[in-house]
C-alpha cells in the first residue's frame, strides 16, 4: 500500500453490496490507499471467495482471506451448514430468518480492525444498512456505533467504521453503484442463496438483488452477461 493519506479497508465478500463499497472507498481514499479483507468461514458457497478475489483483482486492490471456520462448529444456520435449507421466512423460535449467522459482522469487523491496526489503517468500510431487507441486528447503525466504541476502547485504536450503504435502499445503492463506477464490477459478483452461476432468481437474495435492478431501472451486468 502506498503510504500518504489515509488508509481504507474494505471488507468484501464478494457480493453486490461490498463491491459498492470497494468502489466507494476508492473514491474517497484513492485505490492505492485501499485494501479488501475476506473471511473464510466455511460458508456453504465457496463461490463467494473466488468472485472477491476477482472484484478485487478487477478493481486492481489487494485481497487478503482470513480463514475463521468456528462459525460451521456453532451450527444452525443456513449459510454454513448445508444440512438447513435457506428459506425466507424468519424462523418461528428467533424471529430472524435462518440465514443469520450469530455474530458474523461482529467477529468480522473485530477481526479487520485487529488486522488494520497491525497495518496503520485506520478505517474499515463495510456494507452493512439497516434498511435491509432481512432485519439482520449486526447490520444496524445503532450496532456498529457501539462496535466502533468497542474496539476504539478495546484496542486503542482510531478506528472509523464506514458504512455508506447503511440508510440506501436497494435500488439507491445499485444507483449509487452506477455514480462511482462500481457497475462493471458486478457482474463478477455473487448474490444468490443458493450458490448458483448463473443465478437461481428464486431464493430471497436473487429476488431482492433483482429488485434493486429493477427499480433503479439498470440492466443487472451480472444477468447480462449470461
Ligand atoms: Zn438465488
Amino acid at each position: 500500500m502506498a503510504s500518504g493519506g489515509e488508509q481504507a479497508l474494505v471488507v468484501l465478500s464478494g457480493g453486490q453490496d461490498s463491491t459498492t463499497c470497494l468502489y466507494w472507498a476508492v473514491d474517497r481514499f484513492g485505490i492505492d490507499n485501499v485494501s479488501t479483507i475476506t473471511f473464510d468461514y466455511g460458508q456453504r458457497h465457496r463461490i463467494e471467495l473466488d468472485c472477491a478475489a476477482r472484484v478485487a483483482e478487477f478493481a486492481g486492490v489487494s485481497n487478503t482471506c482470513l480463514p475463521i471456520d468456528t462459525f460451521a462448529a456453532l451450527g444452525g444456520d443456513a449459510l454454513t451448514d448445508s444440512q438447513i435449507e435457506v428459506e425466507s421466512a424468519v424462523s418461528p423460535g428467533s424471529g430472524l430468518p435462518n440465514t443469520f449467522v450469530p455474530g458474523r459482522n461482529l467477529i468480522f469487523l473485530t477481526f479487520a480492525a485487529a488486522f488494520a491496526l497491525q497495518r496503520g489503517i485506520d478505517n474499515l468500510v463495510t456494507g452493512v444498512a439497516q434498511t435491509d431487507y432481512s432485519g439482520y441486528p449486526d447490520c444496524r447503525e445503532e450496532t456498529m456505533n457501539a462496535l466502533q466504541a468497542s474496539l476504539r476502547l478495546g484496542m486503542e485504536s482510531r478506528i472509523e467504521i464506514h458504512t455508506p450503504l447503511m440508510h440506501l435502499s436497494k435500488h439507491e445503492t445499485v444507483k449509487l453503484a452506477q455514480e462511482i463506477g462500481a457497475l462493471p464490477a458486478m457482474a463478477l459478483t455473487h448474490t444468490c442463496y443458493n450458490g448458483v452461476q448463473p443465478p437461481c432468481g428464486k431464493c430471497p437474495a436473487c429476488e431482492l438483488r433483482a429488485k434493486g435492478f429493477l427499480e433503479a431501472g439498470i440492466e443487472d451486468p451480472l444477468l447480462a452477461t449470461r
